[in-house]
């Protein structure tokens, strides 16, 4: 039988609520963790409930080596493995290889491409092993976010439970959770980065500026999404097809 998020959770949803129902509906469930400042609220909530977390995160292989101190800093203080999951490096060679390092400033369409290769295929690969997954997406953050569902099955990864139990919080009511019990975060919010991906694209925003604003900032009327969460109509284009384009 396929679950369902209980009314009285999706008309009041409290976190803790949301992921101990999501703990005691699916067997195996994985928490992906960003490391941005919901991640250290979901680890933590998560950790009241359950003393076996899975969490994994993706190493893209560009990530700030303040996203690797965080990673470090998470798995200290909660005593829980995190599994690191790489892409595919025969895939990054072929399109470093066919189109440079720097691809993602050729084009969007190739910034779509690297993302697809260092982000969403790893995650398909390893969400393969779930019944569901956790990820600190909120609908304040972007248009793109503004229907995420607190419960959805996942049609993007045959079908398992995404959940999203952030999703109605506020930036200020997150980080509110993070100094009330001097949660660890990551570095770079303290140097004005309000959205932290890899390091090449990602800058830190000004007042006024969207919370996304930071990521790709080179694109205009592009959708500020790698593709995880929002995908743009299936795969970029096939990887033994790029040159073609
Ligand atoms: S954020 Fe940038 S470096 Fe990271 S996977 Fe996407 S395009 Fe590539």
């Amino acid at each position: 039988m396929i679950a369902t998020l209980p009314a009285e959770l999706a008309s009041n949803p409290q976190p803790a609520d949301v992921l101990r129902w999501a703990y005691g509906n699916f067997s195996r469930v994985a928490i992906v963790a960003s490391f941005q400042a919901e991640s250290s609220v979901i680890i933590d909530i998560a950790s009241r409930i359950r003393s076996d977390l899975s969490v994994l995160t993706l190493d893209t292989g560009r990530l700030p080596q303040e996203t690797h101190d965080m990673i470090d800093r998470v798995r200290e203080r909660y005593q829980i493995e995190i599994q690191v999951v790489h892409p595919d490096a025969g895939e990054v060679q072929r399109i470093v290889t066919e189109h440079g390092a720097n691809l993602f400033h050729h084009s969007p369409q190739l910034r779509r491409l690297c993302c697809d290769v260092r982000k969403s295929r790893p995650l398909d690969r390893a969400l393969s092993g779930y019944d569901a997954w956790v990820t600190g997406v909120r609908r304040q953050q972007s248009a793109t976010r503004a229907e995420t569902q607190l419960f959805a099955l996942d049609e993007h990864h045959n079908g398992i439970a995404k959940i999203a139990p952030l999703a109605t919080w506020t930036k200020a009511r997150v980080w509110d959770y993070i100094r009330a019990n001097h949660l660890p975060y990551h570095a770079l919010y303290d140097q004005g980065y309000t959205s932290i991906g890899c390091a090449p694209c990602t800058r830190a925003t000004t007042a006024g500026e969207d919370e996304r604003a930071g990521r790709w900032w080179w694109e205009q009327n592009e959708v500020k999404e790698c593709g995880i969460h929002h995908s743009p109509n299936g795969r970029p284009y096939p990887l033994s097809a790029s040159k073609k384009r």
